[in-house]
């Protein structure tokens, strides 16, 4: 990961929390709020993926396989501006969780050498 990813996340989080701090929503409101924002950005990949794909009859390819890798990208911007508005160690914190995912996946050899990794 880019070494200034999570340094653009976190001041996202914060320009967001911000912006509903002056709103009055309380931080459960607000985490809520962000969550189902991840779920927007889901549905909008799917919508891209069927139109890449021309599975509805009435509009056609209205997408392109591009428009799924952006929407994709939302997703996961989105996720990790969550993460980070609720959680001060986001960071360390996702990639605790993808080692422990990753650690299911992969052989006991490749979970020894992604443990060792650094964040960046
Ligand atoms: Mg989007």
């Amino acid at each position: 990961m880019h070494s200034h990813t999570w340094d653009i996340v976190e001041t996202l989080a914060r320009r967001f929390t911000e912006h509903d701090d002056a709103r009055d929503l309380s931080l459960h409101e607000q985490w809520t709020l962000q969550v189902l924002k991840i779920a927007e950005e889901t549905g909008e990949a799917s919508q891209a993926v069927i139109g890449a794909r021309g599975t509805n009859p009435r509009k056609g390819n209205s997408h392109g396989w591009q428009d799924a890798h952006d929407e994709v990208a939302d997703v996961v911007i989105t996720a990790m501006v969550a993460l980070a508005r609720m959680r001060p160690d986001a960071a360390a914190y996702l990639h605790q969780q993808l080692e422990a995912k990753a650690a299911k996946f992969l052989p006991a050899d490749h979970a020894v050498l992604f443990s060792s990794t650094e964040l960046s």
